[in-house]
């Protein structure tokens, strides 16, 4: 039987990219390489304008220990040093590379003897990042402070349209396999999980078959979110990750089946500039899944596959999947380590009912996944009553915005959740 977690939501799943293999997306003339694709510190500039780069070459250099390198994904010549806006909603200095269409690669050296210490050396070198959305640098995960026993590969993909992750385990597949022992040869577990839900039965086939018995694949309800740390870990061994804790502390790591993949491609040579995206929404006619180089414009994007679709078709786009991805004001940004998913969506996939009061249905509580009173927290929000917020355990929310999708009212309940933990913090307040 499939195994899940306790509330949750299941909206329309949206898969109509499942059956779309991967291909490469096109190239543009100019790049825009983010030097801010992690969470952590921004990595500093090692290049200068005028410098030619090949794809692989180290443009970016680590800015600390939670922060990762930044390659080149093209050869050609560095034009500018920008200052950009994110898809998240900030500004990072990005690097523009005027693409000479040579594709000219350089390459690490092949790792042939793959141990504990090399695999954490090159994952770090290589500057990976957990590529399901977090970006949270791979090699810290990977050096937990605390023993762990378990590896769970995190290959839910709980987020409707988004297919990319199950394309890489059914057309990857030795290639992620391989990934997820290196990554339990880095952790010194002799377990590991790969959790899917049931609405991609041919990769849980596919991977049954083909792993060894210390890989066990695990069916999981389609349910959202399912594949938030907590609940994965909940879903798959009954261990509960405590109020403020991670998952060492109940002795497992998580990571995605990307990073998995392209932690398998490091070890071979390929630093980390390229990524398997999806491209979705009745926004634009050319959706499928696509391996995309970083730094393309979401203005190139969406100019290479919108078709035949008219402009004012298209009036929302959100990069990552619609649950907990980010609508975007412009489309400036440029694709990082992180872009799993760029959803152009029309009106009517949009809802566009207005906000009204709150009728005390308690729906939003009912399928929050942390047991939290979303209506309560954004009441004591609006009010500034931010010791009422903190005893209210908000800290706790995992952000999935389930409460918000729930909500007959359309309250704004996760944008609420998220300005009160800003003044939270910001106030220094505990
Ligand atoms: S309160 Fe937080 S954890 Fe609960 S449903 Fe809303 S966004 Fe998700
Ligand atoms: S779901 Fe919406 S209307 Fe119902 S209690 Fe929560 S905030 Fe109020």
């Amino acid at each position: 039987m499939a195994k899940t977690f306790k509330h949750g939501t299941h909206p329309p799943e949206n898969k109509i990219t499942e059956n779309s293999p991967l291909v490469e997306f096109a190239v543009p003339e100019k790049l825009y390489i983010s030097l801010s694709q992690h969470i952590g510190a921004p990595a500093q500039a090692i290049v200068e304008v005028g410098d030619s780069v090949k794809a692989g070459t180290l443009i970016g250099k680590a800015g600390g220990f939670v922060s990762a390198n930044i390659f080149s994904s093209v050869s050609g010549k560095v034009t500018n040093i920008v200052t950009l806006p994110t898809a998240t909603g900030g500004e990072a200095k990005h690097i523009e590379i005027q693409n000479d269409f040579r594709y000219e690669t350089v390459s690490l050296p092949e790792i042939t003897v793959p141990t504990k210490e090399n695999i954490l050396e090159r994952v770090k070198e290589a500057g990976i990042v957990g590529m399901g959305g977090a970006t949270f640098p791979t090699h810290v995960k990977l050096s937990p402070s605390k023993p762990v026993d378990t590896l769970i590969i995190n290959g839910a993909e709980c987020e409707p349209y988004i297919t990319c992750d199950y394309r890489l385990m059914l057309e990857k597949t030795d290639e992620f396999i391989e990934g997820v022992k290196l990554l339990m040869t880095a952790l010194s577990v002799e377990k590991a999980y790969i959790g899917i839900e049931n609405n991609k039965k041919e990769a849980i086939e596919l991977l049954a078959e083909k792993c060894p018995p210390k890989i066990e694949v695990v069916e999981l309800k389609s349910k959202y979110p399912q594949g938030a740390e907590k609940q994965l870990i909940y879903s798959i061994t009954r261990r509960v990750v405590p109020t403020g804790g991670l998952p060492m502390d109940v002795g497992v790591v998580v990571n995605n089946v990307h990073t998995a993949y392209s932690v398998a491609r490091a070890i071979k040579g390929e630093p980390c500039y390229m990524r398997a995206m999806t491209v979705s929404g009745d926004g634009v006619e050319k959706i499928g899944n696509y391996f995309a180089r970083t730094g393309l414009t979401y203005k190139f994007i969406y100019d290479e596959c919108r078709g035949n679709v008219a402009e004012e078709v298209t009036c929302k786009v959100i990069s990552g999947g619609p649950m907990m991805g980010f609508a975007q004001a412009n489309l400036k940004p440029a694709t990082t380590k992180g872009t799993s998913s760029l959803l152009f969506l029309s009106e009517i996939r949009i809802s566009k009912s207005d906000t009204t009061a709150c009728i005390n249905c308690g729906r939003c509580g009912m399928g929050c996944p942390m047991n939290l009173l979303p209506n309560e927290i954004e009441e004591n929000t609006l009010h500034r009553n931010f010791e009422e917020v903190i005893k209210l355990n908000v800290a706790s929310c995992i952000e999935c915005g389930v409460c918000t999708y729930n909500c007959p009212a359309k309250r704004p309940l996760l944008q609420a959740i998220r300005l009160a933990k800003r003044i939270i913090k910001e106030k220094g307040l505990k």
